[in-house]
């Protein structure tokens, strides 16, 4: 309980994860972890990056499972 979990005093800026905001992990930065770099990486491999364009009417504010 000796961890300095406070992100107000924090030596270093912490990164922030360009997909979700979240604090960056230093193992997947600048991404807070995997999955967001996959996220990333998708986009740059998805010629073009398909837009959906139908997300009105079923997911139209889906809540996050977090
Ligand atoms: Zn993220």
């Amino acid at each position: 309980m000796d961890e300095a979990a406070n992100d107000n005093s924090g030596p270093a800026v912490k990164r922030r994860c360009p997909i979700c905001s979240r604090a960056a992990s230093p193992e997947f930065k600048p991404f807070c972890s995997k999955r967001c770099a996959d996220v990333d990486l998708h986009r740059w491999l998805g010629e073009g990056y398909r837009v959906p364009v139908a997300l009105d009417d079923d997911m139209r504010d889906s809540p996050d499972p977090e």
